[in-house]
């Protein structure tokens, strides 16, 4: 073993890298950061945004668990979006687009100045292993790090390819080497190694636009941060991004030219994401489509670089600017850089614990890209769970494990681990059975104490989570508490602001309740309405959905108790009476922690479900028994 040793190793300064670094720091671990480019750390390799429907709420989760994301996406947001804003709350979800390169700056600025992290800019190429136990990285000048615990986040980098055209480029993303060593030690350790495919689209010069034949779109005016220490008010200008659409000439041109696309010659093998179709993709499983829109979206305030959401591609360059020109606004454009798919390995997700820990080898976890998934947000989220297990597995602590009634993290490391992925996995509201509950404005409720038992917030912040708590307590108080009676001047000020009068005293809460009653009309009846809406917001939601939330609590209480009957991990399902073949292939593989995950694996049927019951009554019986005797 070389000189080196550290409590936590973390391979990869992506986001999931990151998030795991400061939080394995938070909780008193050393940590060595191994990362390919120092100037890279939460690079954003694709979309200048962070957040969207689901991946807003992962955003918001991160931070009440004493993340980094949130605050870097509030510091450097060029335009803000509350999407959804006007539907229901359970499927609200903030974005912010972002200065790219302040981005990294902010996140590398906060990883420097942690006293617990140490960066070595160097590629991890090999695990140490003994005893089927992970004690280190072997780095590529052939020195070595010991450690009690390594994390890997490798992200897009594992004997990544680069295709454009029939051009093939060994490369993690552009501007960034390929890592080699890693995932074959793994393949040769029994894992089962996929290789998954995303793509990109081109960066086009600003100055090449012609932005009149574009439509602007603006971001909101109010500024909804993810996180409880950014301040209210916007950090940089806000810019507009511009509308354009493709058409049948575009669409031609794409179509005379599929032959030279890497995914439709074969010379891609990886899987790409269903949800972030190439422009390629879309043209042929949308035909009948004559047009598809386009978002300009400039990378940053001051950057010269427009990132073209929509059109991700991996045409040859020429073909790329062929079909670009023919895009009203574009039809002198310079492009900065051209779109292109990567092809890389990641680990099949079924083969990792909960606590995301690898399976077969100990001290070992994964989080991010690696893991089968797409995007930053889950990185992030994945990074958090798996930074702070690997501090607890050094501190010989519990585990973390969020549940699906919990967070969104819990959804995706669950799904995961439970049902694994031939694609890149992305997070939507619809995978979400309790999203009513998984809220962006109840991120506090649902996760405040958990982060306060784990010691993840420091006191400052603590504070200012637990004030906001206490904020909506008092406000609920106040709206029960307050009544108000049928008098004219009531049935005047109810007139005011649009709602029909009233026959009987009732309290502020049930006037809330009705839909055309806002908060803010509240100010009429003597409410506090300077509470911000990241007091009132949460409350106002609360008692407008009171009926459905309570029906979704009761389906949670349900839920729980079937995750609630642990099933212990040496149960030998191929012994017990009644299940299938596939079954006990598939139960032996998982190993579900408990019956409610054991019946969210597919192809487990609810007969197989009873017999794993009956299965566990007995032997608690048998050792109940034995106990007494
Ligand atoms: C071309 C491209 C297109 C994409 N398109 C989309 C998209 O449309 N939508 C979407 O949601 N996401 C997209 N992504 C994915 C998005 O970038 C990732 O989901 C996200 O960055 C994953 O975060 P991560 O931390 O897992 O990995 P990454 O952000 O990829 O970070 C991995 C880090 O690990 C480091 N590293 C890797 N191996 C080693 C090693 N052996 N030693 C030391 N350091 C190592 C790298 O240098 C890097 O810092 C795209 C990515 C690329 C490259």
């Amino acid at each position: 073993m070389g000189s080196k040793h550290t409590d936590i190793i973390v391979v990869g300064g992506g986001h999931a890298g990151v998030e795991a670094a400061a939080a394995s720091a938070r909780l008193g671990c050393n940590v060595i950061l191994v990362t390919t480019r120092r100037d890279r750390l939460g690079f954003m390799s694709c979309n200048p945004s962070i957040g969207g429907l689901a991946k807003g709420n992962i955003v918001r989760e991160v931070d009440v668990l004493g993340g980094i994301m949130g605050m870097a996406a509030d510091q450097t947001c060029v335009q803000f979006k509350r999407l959804n804003s006007r539907k229901g709350p359970a499927v609200r979800g903030s974005r912010a687009q972002c200065d790219k390169d302040l981005y990294c700056d902010t996140i590398r600025d906060v990883i420097t100045k942690h006293n617990n992290i140490s960066i070595v800019e160097s590629e991890a190429k090999s695990l140490v292993i003994e005893n089927d136990m992970v004690c280190g990285v072997v780095l590529e000048d052939g020195s070595t790090i010991s450690s009690t615990v390594v994390i890997l986040t490798t992200g897009t980098f594992m004997r990544g390819v680069m295709h454009i055209g029939t051009k093939r480029i060994e490369g993690g993303r552009v501007g960034d080497k390929a890592t080699v060593g890693i995932s074959d030690q793994l393949a040769a350790q029994g894992f089962n190694v996929l290789r998954l495919k995303t793509g990109t689209p081109p960066r086009l010069k600003r100055d090449s636009i012609d932005w009149s034949k574009t439509t602007p779109q603006f971001g909101d005016k109010d500024f909804f941060p993810f996180s409880q220490r950014s301040q209210k008010a916007f950090y940089l200008p806000q810019v507009a991004c511009y509308l354009s659409y493709t058409n049948e000439r575009t669409h031609d041109i794409i179509r005379a030219n599929l032959h030279l696309s890497p995914m439709f010659t074969g010379q891609i093998e990886g899987q790409g994401p269903r949800y972030c179709p190439s422009i390629e993709d879309k043209v042929t499983r949308f035909a009948e489509k004559i047009s598809h829109q386009t978002f300009l979206e400039p990378e940053g305030a001051r950057t010269d670089s427009i990132y073209l959401q929509g059109i991700s591609t991996s045409l040859p360059e020429g073909v790329q600017e062929q079909f670009l020109r023919t895009i009203p606004g574009l039809e002198s454009v310079e492009i900065l850089r051209h779109g292109y798919a990567v092809e890389y390995d990641c680990i099949e997700p079924t083969q990792i614990w909960p606590t995301l820990e690898a399976r077969g080898l100990n001290n070992l976890y994964l989080a991010g890209q690696i893991n089968g998934t797409s995007g930053y947000e889950e990185a992030a989220g994945q990074g958090l769970v798996a930074g702070v297990n690997a501090a607890h597995r050094a501190q010989g602590k519990e585990p973390l494990i969020l549940g699906r009634d919990e967070a969104y993290i819990g959804v995706l490391v669950d799904d995961l681990v439970t049902k694994g992925t031939r694609e890149p996995y992305r997070m939507f509201t619809s995978r979400a059975e309790h999203r009513l509950h998984l809220r962006e404005d109840n991120t506090i409720e649902r996760l405040f104490s958990r982060a306060d038992q784990l010691g993840l917030l420091d006191d400052e912040y603590k504070e200012r989570l637990s004030y906001i708590l206490e904020s909506r307590e008092k406000l609920r108080e106040q709206l029960t508490a307050k009544k108000i009676s049928p008098t004219y001047e009531t049935q005047k000020k109810l007139e005011k602001i649009g709602t029909p009068g009233i026959l009987k005293q009732i309290s502020l809460k049930e006037l809330l309740r009705r839909n055309e009653v806002e908060f803010r009309m509240l100010q009429e009846f003597g409410v506090d309405v300077e509470f911000g809406e990241d007091v009132f917001e949460a409350v106002e939601v609360d008692i407008k959905y009171e009926g459905y939330i309570e029906r979704q609590n009761e389906l949670i209480r349900i839920a729980r108790k079937l995750e609630n009957v642990k099933i212990p991990s040496d149960v030998p399902y191929q012994s017990i009476r009644g299940l299938s073949r596939e079954e006990v292939e598939k139960l032996t593989k998982i190993k579900p922690l408990s019956i409610g995950q054991a019946q969210r694996i597919s192809g487990v049927n609810p007969s197989a479900i009873q017999a794993i019951l009956v299965y566990l009554k007995l032997h608690k019986d048998a050792a109940h028994a034995n106990r007494h005797r």
